[in-house]
């Protein structure tokens, strides 16, 4: 059996086993744009049982795309506190407007249109084109290259942009007529749910029968990655500030990592307990006590954060400095998950 061969096989065995199996998730309630849109926003990166809550309190508050528009940035930011990588949130709100202002809130309907939305690249375009609008596009991410490299039993590097768009194509060639959706969301169920990266469940799978890794026993082997880049290490300082209630924050510059968001005051390099209090000097802030040091470690996409934190208790609310309590930080403020650990890790936020 040829390679189509196989790929025609997988609507008739996925739709049914789908139908049967798929996990109720909020997004799955409706076809809604918006509604799918966003979820793949948010899950991209972040896995489902995170977004789940993210995702219902974030319809709750901008239940449309006319709301999503009218945000306020600060505020949209706060409801993506935690889920990181903040210029999805930055780039939906950007698209949001673009809908309402120049679709007179009418969202695209062709993948071409979807994919000129701030944000939106072709794994999302085709899940919403195929999802909301039953188009014969196949929205390929992680988890559907690795079953079809497995399937296949192909070694070329899913890293790869030829590789993707080669899967991408002869996929979307076997789209079946009329359920385009079911057999997105049937092959995004089967890789998270059935085609698992260390152990696949080959023994339940609906594609066993035509699946050449699971006849040839190399699942472990597929699919094949470029070597990683290593992740850029970098030491830094953070100052947990406190007077009476009160924690001191600033906001990061418009630009690079973080942009535009929340921070506690923090410096480059690993300092000792004397140059940190002479930090808070500089800072305007007279210690009354170094009460805590905490070490902790954060991963962005490229960059290792490895990070000592110094709780100064102090007797003066500095002025160049914002003094927000905990409950500001809760409702105001989004304070990236970098930072936030040392609040939790002081006792001072859940
Ligand atoms: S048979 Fe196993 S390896 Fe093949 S697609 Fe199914 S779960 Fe993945």
């Amino acid at each position: 059996m040829d390679l189509d061969a196989r790929y025609r096989k997988l609507p008739e065995a996925l739709l049914p086993w789908y139908h049967k199996h798929a996990r109720d998730l909020p997004w799955r309630q409706d076809r809604q744009a918006y509604h799918i849109w966003l979820s793949e926003i948010m899950l991209q990166q972040t896995r489902v049982e995170a977004v789940r809550d993210y995702y219902q309190r974030f319809v709750a508050e901008l239940p449309t795309i006319e709301a999503l528009a009218q945000v306020e940035e600060a505020r949209l930011l706060k409801l993506w506190e935690g889920l990181g990588y903040y210029s999805r949130a930055r780039n939906l709100h950007k698209a949001a407007q673009q809908i309402v202002h120049e679709r007179n809130g009418c969202f695209p309907s062709t993948y071409e249109e979807i994919l000129a939305l701030p944000g939106v690249g072709p794994y999302t375009a085709g899940a919403i084109a195929s999802i909301c609008f039953e188009q014969p596009v196949a929205a390929v991410d992680g988890n559907v290259l690795r079953v079809l490299s497995r399937i296949g039993e192909d070694f070329s590097p899913i890293d790869l942009p030829k590789t993707r768009r080669e899967m991408s194509i002869r996929l979307s060639n076997v789209y079946p007529k009329g359920a385009c959706g079911d057999f997105t969301q049937a092959m995004m169920e089967l890789g998270a749910m059935v085609c698992l990266p260390k152990s696949p469940r080959c023994s339940s799978c609906p594609a066993a029968d035509f699946c050449l890794a699971q006849h040839h026993s190399t699942q472990a082997q597929l699919p094949v990655r470029l070597p990683k880049r290593e992740k850029r290490v970098e030491q830094r300082t953070v100052l947990l500030l406190q007077c009476q209630d009160k924690l001191a924050i600033q906001k990061r510059e418009e630009e690079g990592l973080l942009s535009g968001l929340w921070e506690l005051p923090n410096f480059s390099g690993a300092l000792s307990p004397d140059m940190a209090l002479g930090r808070a000097a500089h800072l305007g802030v007279q210690a009354v006590e170094l009460c805590q040091e905490l070490h902790r470690v954060h991963i962005f996409t490229h960059i290792r954060w490895e990070m000592v934190c110094y709780h100064i208790l102090c007797k003066n609310m500095a002025a160049g400095l914002v003094w927000a309590t905990q409950a500001d930080l809760q409702k105001d403020y989004a304070l990236p998950t970098a930072f936030r650990i040392f609040l939790q890790a002081a006792g001072l936020a859940q």
